[in-house]
């Protein structure tokens, strides 16, 4: 069935922004949602829009309104204006997240605002934002006596706080399955020297997919993304204008590749690193496939231009793949794909090779198994380790997904695991599971702490 049509049979809850201006709602919302964002009704002419996006915690999703910018700017300082204006998404909301200022304290439009929506009879939580040190988050304090639920000091703009946040959330509101979430877009980095072909893969797909939005404001000033879809997925090709902006001589260009190739990687799911099948594979393609898989990037490697090469010459795409593999050896966990943007050959695969690798990016291991793995693979001390260490490991958990991250709590004092010990968890973990075209970190935890 048609990902996208699929009707969510649980609709996740409902958690509404709301606060006086420049408290930081929108930085609050954007740092919950990600590029999560459904709605973006902001088009200048156009009646401002609710704007509406998902949040994630712990594999569960709910649904994020931030009230803010919907009340014209000469009346967003009287509070039954913005009372008003988000009367609809407080009235459908299971959860009030009302934003303050810790660093300017209670002001008397946040006192009128918290009685007003004290009179709603809403879970509210205070979101005491800006609290940037040890201080701030005790001033937080003050906040308690209008008697909230939850007094909660966060900084919206560096993340700290974001964790006991969202789990004070998890607490109070029920949670909807990811499952039944709309699937949201795949952020995708094209990367690569000047010349691979970059600009030509973006035209070509944005020729043949159909083209959902172009173009969205990224998040840098200058980034404009385009989404397109293609067999019920949405991709957001990052920065498309970046892509086709060149250096005006070689060096110029050879850098700038490189610069926007670790400034598109920090917004990716999936990387794309584009190789030239004719000069093959270079030092400064595994540069940059380097700082796809130091971003964390799920990455898959495409060798453009296959059109030029004959078959008889140059030999089979295996002897490339060995060459690249040789160059690009910490990638091995990369597919190979070969291309051409210029007659379109394999550039639709590329797409459904690049869904499957968010897929696994995101997959979570479920407790039981990684107990199972943990009897099958790691219960017993390892006696290879260098200088007759005998490392016995606790127990295994994943920490993270998107990248895969898993914690080892181990017996040693240091923390850090040997590399060799690394490897090992992490070819096991491989072998067990689907962690197609992704990195997967292993750290440990020592027994200080
Ligand atoms: P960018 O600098 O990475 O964005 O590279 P461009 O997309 O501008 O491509 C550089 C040159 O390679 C252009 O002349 C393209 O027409 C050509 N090119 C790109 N992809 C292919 C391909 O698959 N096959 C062939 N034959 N030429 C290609």
């Amino acid at each position: 069935m048609d990902a996208l049509e699929t009707t969510a049979t649980e609709a996740p809850p409902l958690v509404a922004i709301v606060g006086r201006p420049n408290v930081g709602k929108s930085t609050l919302f954007n740092r919950l949602t990600g590029s999560r964002r459904a709605i973006v009704g902001d088009e200048p002419g156009i009646t401002r829009d609710r704007i509406y996006g998902t949040a994630e915690w712990q594999g569960r999703v709910f649904a994020v309104v931030d009230t803010g910018g919907m009340v014209p700017d000469d009346e967003a300082t009287i509070p039954s204006a913005i009372f008003q204006q988000a009367r609809a998404a407080i009235d459908e909301a299971a959860l009030l997240l009302f934003v303050v200022d810790v660093r300017q304290g209670p002001t008397p439009l946040d006192e009128e605002l918290a009685s007003r929506l004290r009179e709603t009879g809403k879970r509210i939580f205070v979101v005491a934002n800006k609290a940037e040190s040890a201080k701030l988050d005790a001033d937080a304090l003050e906040f308690t006596r209008w008697g909230f639920d939850e007094v909660i000091p966060v900084s919206a703009e560096h993340g700290q706080g974001f964790g006991d946040m969202l789990e004070a959330i998890a607490d109070r509101v029920e949670m909807a399955e990811t499952a039944s979430a709309p699937e949201r877009e795949i952020n995708v980095a094209i990367v690569g020297r000047p010349n691979v072909g970059k600009s030509s893969l973006v035209n070509k797909l944005v020729g043949a997919e159909r083209v959902i939005v172009s173009p969205i404001a990224g998040t840098t000033r200058d980034a404009v993304d385009t989404e397109i879809e293609s067999d019920g997925h949405r991709y957001r090709l990052i920065d498309t204008a970046g892509i086709r902006r060149k250096g005006k001589t070689e060096l110029m260009a050879e850098k700038l590749s490189v610069v926007m190739a670790r400034r598109h990687l920090e917004r990716a799911d999936v990387a794309i690193v584009l190789v030239d099948a004719v000069e093959g594979p270079t030092g400064s393609d595994a540069t940059i496939a380097g700082y796809a898989d130091a971003a964390g990037c799920s990455t898959i490697i495409a060798v453009n231009k296959w059109d030029l090469v004959p078959d008889k010459e140059t030999g089979t795409p295996a002897a490339f793949e060995r060459r690249l593999r040789e160059v690009m050896k910490f990638l091995d966990y990369a597919p190979v794909v070969f291309i051409s943007a210029l007659t379109g050959q394999r550039v639709t695969r590329l797409l459904e090779i690049a869904a499957r690798a968010n897929e696994a990016r995101r997959s979570r291991v479920p407790t039981s198994e990684l107990n199972q793995f943990f009897e099958r693979h790691l219960a017993q001390p390892r006696a290879t380790l260098p200088g007759n260490q005998q490392l016995k490991v606790r127990y295994i958990t994943q920490a993270r997904i998107a990248p895969p991250t898993f914690v080892l709590f181990t017996n040693a004092k240091k923390a850090k695991l040997h590399f060799s010990y690394q490897r090992y968890v992490e070819n096991r973990l491989r072998e067990s599971y689907d962690f197609f075209a992704t990195p997967i970190r292993v750290v440990g935890r020592g027994k200080e702490r």
